[in-house]
C-alpha cells in the first residue's frame, strides 16, 4: 500500500530519513505538503505564520521539490486545511498504509504531529517519525535540571563530545507513485507578492531549492572556506556560506554540511581552523533551536525576567526610519536596505542594526525581531529571537546590555573601504573613505562636491551616538537597580 511522506521544513530528497525509508520499502510514495492555517488559529501553542520573504521562498522551494520528485517518478500533492484531517482524507483516498515524516523539534509542530498521529491511529494507519533537522535532538544535551544549556561554550563542547552525527542518506534514485491524486495549484496559495511585486531583489539574489543549496555548499567549500575566519565579519566581502535560508527550509541538512566540511578538512589540513569556526556557527543554530525547544515563546518573552521592566520607548517614527534605512548612520542604513532588497543581511550587520534599535533608539527588541521575521528569507523560529535577545541583553548567554555597538567604529572596522555602504547607500558613494561612515563630519565643500545635501538627500543622524549611548545606559540602570 502507498506511503505518504509529509514534507514540512525538509524540502529536499537527499538525507531525508522519512523519504529514504518510504522509498526503500518499494511501495508507491506520495509526497504531501499541507498549508495549514486552521491548526494555527485553533490550537495554541501555534506555529508562527510565515513572514513575507519566507512565503516567497517557500513557493520557489515547493516548485523545486515538485520538479525533483517528478524527475524520479514521484509526486508532490498540495492541500490546505487542518493537517490531521488533510492527511487522514488523503490516506483514505489512496488507501495509504502509512504516513512518514521527519520531526521538527518545536513544541507547536510536535503538538500538531501528535494530533496527526492519533487521528491516523484511530483510522488504523501507521505513522513513523524520523530524526529532524538538527545535528542532535534537544533531549540529548541537558543540564542536571533537565533543561537546555543556557551557555554556548559548554553546549558546543557537549555537542562535539557526542561525536560526528550519522552520515547523510542518499536521495532515492527512483520512486513509484499513485497517479491521479488531486493537488491544489501553488499559484492559488498566493505565497508570492503581485501588486506590488516587491520580490525583484529576492529573485535577483537567490535560487531556492536543493540543487542550488548543494551548489552553494560546493562553491563555499571550494572557494570561501579557506578565508572564512578572516572574512566572515566583513560585509563587503562574499565571505560566508549564505546557506541559512536553504537550512531554514531544509533544502540541505546540517549533517550534510557537517560531513562535507569534515571531509574538506580531512583533504586539506590547512582548512582545519576555518572549518572548526564554520561548524561552531552551525553549533549556534543548534543552540538556538535547543533553547526554543525549552522556551517555545522565545520571540515573546524576555529570558531574563528583569527586562520585563525595561523602559522601552514607543517611537513609530524612529522605528520606521530604522526599517527604511534612514537613520543617518550609513552602516546601519546599508544593512537595513540590504535586508529590504535581498531578504538577507550579513551577520555582523545584523548585530549592529539590532544593537542600534535596542540601544540607541530604545525600541523593544520584539519590534526588530518581528521586522526581521517578515523580511528575512532565513527567518528562523530559534535563531531570530535568540539572537535578538542576545543583543538586547535579555537572553541566554547574552551580550551584556551595557555593551553598546558604536555604529561609526563598526563601519570603519568592518567596512574599511566603504564598499558595503557605497553599494547600499548610493547617495553617499562619492564620499571619501574617511567620511563615508560619518558624513555629518564632512565640511560643506566636501558634501557639495560629493553631491550630498545632509538632511535632504541623506538624513542627519537620528540620534547623537554619545547621547544615545548614555540614554541607553541610564535606561538600563533603572532595571539593574531593581535586581
Ligand atoms: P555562515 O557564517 O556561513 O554560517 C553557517 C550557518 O551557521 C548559517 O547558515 C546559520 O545556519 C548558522 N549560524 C551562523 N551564525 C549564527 C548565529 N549567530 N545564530 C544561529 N545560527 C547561526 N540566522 C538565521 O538562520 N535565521 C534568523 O532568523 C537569524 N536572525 C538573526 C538575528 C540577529 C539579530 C542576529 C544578530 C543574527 C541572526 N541570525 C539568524 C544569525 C546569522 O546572522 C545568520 O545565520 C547568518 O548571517 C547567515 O549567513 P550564512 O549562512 O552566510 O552564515
Amino acid at each position: 500500500r502507498p506511503i505518504i511522506v509529509w514534507f514540512r521544513d525538509d524540502l529536499r530528497l537527499s538525507d531525508h530519513p522519512a523519504l529514504h525509508e518510504a522509498a526503500s520499502r518499494g511501495a508507491p510514495v506520495v509526497g504531501l505538503y499541507v498549508r495549514d492555517e486552521a491548526s494555527r488559529t485553533l490550537k495554541p501553542p501555534a506555529p508562527r505564520p510565515l513572514g513575507g520573504a519566507t512565503r516567497w521562498w517557500l513557493a520557489q522551494s515547493l516548485r523545486a521539490l515538485r520538479n525533483s520528485l517528478e524527475a524520479i517518478g514521484g509526486t508532490l500533492v498540495l492541500r490546505t486545511g487542518p493537517v490531521a484531517s488533510v492527511i487522514a482524507t488523503l490516506a483514505s483516498e489512496i488507501s495509504a498504509g502509512a504516513v512518514f515524516w521527519n520531526d521538527i523539534a518545536q513544541a507547536p509542530h510536535q503538538a500538531i504531529a501528535r494530533d496527526v498521529e492519533s487521528t491516523l491511529a484511530s483510522d488504523g494507519i501507521a505513522s513513523q517519525i524520523f530524526p529532524g533537522d538538527l545535528l542532535v535532538e534537544p533531549k540529548a544535551i541537558r543540564n542536571k535540571d533537565n533543561r537546555a544549556l543556557r551557555v554556548f561554550t559548554p553546549f558546543w563542547r557537549r555537542l562535539q563530545g557526542l561525536g560526528d552525527p550519522p552520515k547523510p542518506l542518499p536521495a532515492p534514485k527512483k520512486l513509484t507513485s499513485v497517479s491521479g491524486v488531486a493537488s491544489e495549484d501553488l499559484g492559488d496559495w498566493r505565497l508570492e507578492p503581485d501588486r506590488p511585486d516587491w520580490a525583484g531583489g529576492l529573485r535577483e539574489t537567490w535560487i531556492p531549492g536543493e540543487a542550488a543549496a548543494q551548489a552553494r555548499l560546493k562553491r563555499f567549500l571550494d572557494e570561501g572556506i579557506h578565508r572564512y575566519t578572516d572574512n566572515r565579519d566583513r560585509p563587503d566581502r562574499d565571505g560566508t556560506s549564505r546557506l541559512s535560508p536553504h537550512l531554514r527550509f531544509g533544502e540541505i541538512s546540517p549533517r550534510q554540511l557537517w560531513h562535507a566540511a569534515r571531509f574538506a578538512a580531512a583533504e586539506d589540513s590547512r582548512l582545519a581552523g576555518d572549518i572548526d569556526k564554520f561548524l561552531s556557527e552551525l553549533g549556534w543554530r543548534e543552540f538556538c533551536r535547543h533553547l526554543l525547544f525549552d522556551v517555545p515563546d522565545l520571540a515573546e518573552r524576555n529570558m531574563q525576567e528583569h527586562f520585563d521592566a525595561f523602559p522601552w520607548k514607543r517611537d513609530a517614527r524612529a522605528l520606521k526610519a530604522w526599517q527604511r534605512g534612514l537613520t543617518g548612520y550609513p552602516i546601519v542604513d546599508a544593512g537595513m536596505r540590504e535586508l529590504w532588497h535581498s531578504g538577507v543581511m550579513h551577520n555582523r550587520m545584523r548585530m549592529v542594526v539590532a544593537s542600534f534599535l535596542v540601544k540607541h533608539l530604545l525600541i523593544d527588541w520584539r519590534a526588530g525581531e518581528q521586522w526581521f521575521w517578515d523580511t528575512l528569507v532565513d527567518a528562523d523560529a530559534g535563531s531570530n529571537p535568540a539572537n535578538w535577545q542576545w543583543i538586547a541583553g535579555s537572553g541566554a548567554d547574552a551580550a551584556p546590555y551595557f555593551r553598546v555597538f558604536n555604529p561609526i567604529l563598526q563601519g570603519e572596522k568592518f567596512d574599511p573601504e566603504g564598499g558595503y555602504v557605497r553599494r547600499w547607500v548610493p547617495e553617499l558613494a562619492q564620499l571619501s573613505n574617511d567620511l563615508i561612515h560619518q558624513p555629518w563630519t564632512a565640511t560643506p565643500i566636501e558634501l557639495a562636491s560629493a553631491g550630498i545635501q545632509l538632511g535632504k538627500s541623506y538624513p542627519q543622524p537620528i540620534v547623537d551616538h554619545k547621547k544615545g549611548r548614555e540614554r541607553a545606559l541610564a535606561a538600563y540602570a533603572k532595571i539593574r537597580r531593581k535586581n
